[in-house]
């Protein structure tokens, strides 16, 4: 179990979402849970990871 970056709940590694989140040119590491993903994907500063690792 990992928690959310957004909501800080606690989820299934397999199902956080790995966001990249621009802040002042520098570039922040998220774990997005799926309700969650809706509400960055809104947001111009976040992105996602093109290299991601699925299985840990
Ligand atoms: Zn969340």
């Amino acid at each position: 179990m990992e928690k959310c970056s957004s909501c800080k709940k606690q989820f299934p590694e397999s199902t956080l979402k790995t966001m990249v989140h621009i802040i002042d040119r520098k570039a922040y590491i998220k774990k997005i849970c799926p309700s969650c993903q809706s509400i960055v994907l809104n947001n111009p500063n976040y992105y996602y990871l093109g290299d991601e690792k699925k299985s840990q």
